[in-house]
Parts: C-alpha cells; structure tokens; sequence
C-alpha cells in the first residue's frame, strides 16, 4: 500500500519500524494531545483533525491544540468544534499537555513554529510524535515520520493509517479531514508533488465518504465580499520585476483596514503571480502594524528553491516551491530588501 521510497531522512524501514512503534504505544488507552503549527492551514487542520477522529475511536482521551485560531473556511471540519486555542486559554492548554502522555506535532518539524508553546512541549513528560512533511526537522521528537517527499501531512496520515491497518476507523469525517489537507497542500491536485498514490488515496477517501464537492465549495465558494476587493487590490499592486522573472504583491494595514480584512483573506493571493508567462516566483508581502512585522510567502515554479530564499533572508522556511518568512522592517523597507536579497540570490 505504502509507495516505497527513500529520502535523506527517513526510509521505508525507518518509517516501518515508526509503525511497529506507534503500535505499541497505541495498544493501551492514554492521554493524546494533538498540535497543529501556527496559523495553522487546511493541511495543519486535517492532519490534526483526523488523526483525532481515529485515536478517539481506538478509546484514547484526545485534544486538538491550536497555537492560535485559524480561517473560518475552515471550520466546517468535524472535530472543529472541541479545538482548544493556546492563544485564548494558555493556561488549560499547558495542563492538557502537561497530563499528556503522547503529543503529536503535525505538519511542521521545529518547534520555533508553534512559538511559545514549543518551550512547554520540550519540557513536557510526554512522548512526541512528528508527522510532518517539511524538509530538515529538527531533533526533537521521540518518533518521527519525516516524509519531505510527500505532497502534503494529510497523505501521510492516510499512509500511517492503513499501515497500522486502521482503514476501518477512515469514517466520512476522517475521510473529509484527510481529503482537505490533500486538497489544499497541492493546490488542488497541480503541484509536482502529486503521485499516482496521492490520487489512490483520494480514491479510497471517497470511498469512505469524503464528498470532494461539498468539501472544494467550503474551501473555495465561501469568501465575503471583501474578500474579493482585498484581492482587486492585491492584484493592482502587483509589480513585475521581468528580468528577475518574479512578481510581487503588497498588502499595507491600510488596505487590510479598508476591506475588514480577516485571517485567511489573503489565502492564495500569492499564486496569481506564477499565472504569467515567464515569471517563476510569485511572492506577497503583509504588513501586520500592530504586530510590527511584515509576512512573506514565497512561490516558485520548477527548481528555484524558494525555501532557501526564505531561510537565509527572511528566517522563514518551508517547500522547494512553497516557503513563508517574516521581516521586522516597515513595508517599504522589506520590499527593498526583498528586491536586493533577491538580485544577490539568483546572482
Ligand atoms: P504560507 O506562505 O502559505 O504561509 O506558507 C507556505 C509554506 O511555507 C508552508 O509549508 C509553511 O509551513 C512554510 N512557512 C510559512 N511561513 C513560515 C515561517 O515563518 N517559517 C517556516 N519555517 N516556514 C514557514
Ligand atoms: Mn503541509
């Protein structure tokens, strides 16, 4: 069932001999906590929500752990409503933790991503579990499945899932939680990192009762009028920077203010960049004023690794073709630096 493959991190017998120890450890009913990374996405959401839905019916006490909350096309998932927010009630949340006996961490791999909650997790008794598809994790989980080859976390659970030879337990909300994070982590089944084992999944999912139609209107066709505005703006403000084949989008706090601006608005703003002929890198900058920070999200076409990009100007990180950073510059000052660090980059 599991495509057999090899990375620099994690092997098919690694990720058999994971198995056999998950197995172990889920024979006898325990305290779970489950946690998704910050401004968690459907990937984060499904991963999480999934894996919740199967360990609650093999009889374990389960909690979702949000760092902080997440877009409102998002919250039609089953299990969406019992998700605690760290952010809101840090203090319930640390004693979910500190009483865990497992915590599983989905859809990152450093716990700089989950910020403060990451220094209560690596105190915490409890054995940790990564699920994660991002390459270079760090050393800080018990048992790791690292799978940078993998298009999204959400494939990966399913993979755990049939490998622990708990299809059984994929019931319709599963199936839609799963289906989601595929869904979304390869931009609708495009991005190269779909298989003929993603699309084998997704065959299955439907089997179990994932209704693909009903899940694509709740994530596509369930925006505000405002929405769409934010985005005349976006697409105004986009510059073309043709001998470096890039484009870029700006969105200041004024713009945000202008159109009611809430989380998730922006959510793929970023691709219409790598729309146009030529241009290989697509990239938005937010500026959060209240915050003081501007974030970046970086696309890329073919093998400019934007996640590079990210890491050495911008401390972020993420994909080959999809990365994320922050800069603490006003807006004007990082589209400066972007468009210096970007020039030495491809130099
Ligand atoms: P997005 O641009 O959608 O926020 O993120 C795209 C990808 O980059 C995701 O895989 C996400 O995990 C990663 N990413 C985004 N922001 C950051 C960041 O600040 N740090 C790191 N390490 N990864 C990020
Ligand atoms: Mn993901």
């Amino acid at each position: 069932m599991y495509k057999k493959h090899t990375n620099a991190h994690n092997g098919y017998l690694c990720f058999m001999t994971a198995i056999q120890q998950l197995a172990i450890w889920l024979k006898s009913p325990a305290k779970m906590v489950i946690i998704p990374h910050k401004n968690p996405d459907g990937d984060a959401m499904g991963s999480s929500l999934a894996l919740n839905g199967v360990l609650q019916q093999l009889g374990h006490t389960v909690t979702v752990i949000a760092p902080n909350a997440y877009p409102t096309f998002l919250h039609w998932l089953p299990g969406h409503e019992a998700v605690v927010y760290y952010e809101s009630t840090p203090e319930s949340a640390n004693e979910l933790i500190d009483e865990a006996d497992f915590v599983f961490t989905m859809d990152f791999n450093t716990l700089s991503r989950i910020d403060q909650m990451g220094n209560h997790i690596a105190m915490s008794k409890a054995k940790i579990v990564m699920i994660d598809h991002h390459q270079d994790p760090e050393n800080y989980a018990h048992l790791m499945f690292s799978e940078p080859t993998i298009g999204s976390t959400c494939e990966l659970v399913y993979n755990i899932i049939v490998e622990l030879n708990l299809r059984k337990h994929i019931n319709e909300e599963v199936a839609s939680c799963l289906y989601t994070g595929i869904l979304t982590d390869t931009g609708s089944f495009r991005f190269p990192s779909v298989t003929a084992n993603t699309h084998k999944a997704v065959a299955v999912l439907m089997d179990c009762g994932a209704n693909h139609s009903f899940i694509h209107e709740q994530i596509k066709d369930t925006a505000r009028p405002d929405r769409l505005k934010l985005l005349g703006i976006a697409l105004q403000n986009m510059i073309f920077l043709s001998d470096l084949n890039t484009a870029y989008i700006t969105l200041s706090q004024d713009e945000l203010d202008a159109c009611n601006f809430q989380k998730g608005d922006a959510e793929g703003f970023v691709n219409y960049g790598l729309s146009v002929a030529g241009i290989t890198m697509a990239v938005i900058m937010i500026e959060y004023r209240n915050e003081g920070v501007v974030k970046l999200s970086f696309r890329s076409k073919g093998d400019l690794p934007v996640n590079v990009f990210a890491k050495t100007y911008f401390g972020g990180g993420g994909h080959i073709n999809a990365s994320g950073g922050i800069s603490k510059r006003s807006l004007a000052e990082t589209v400066a630096y972007f468009v210096r660090s970007l020039k030495t980059f491809l130099s």
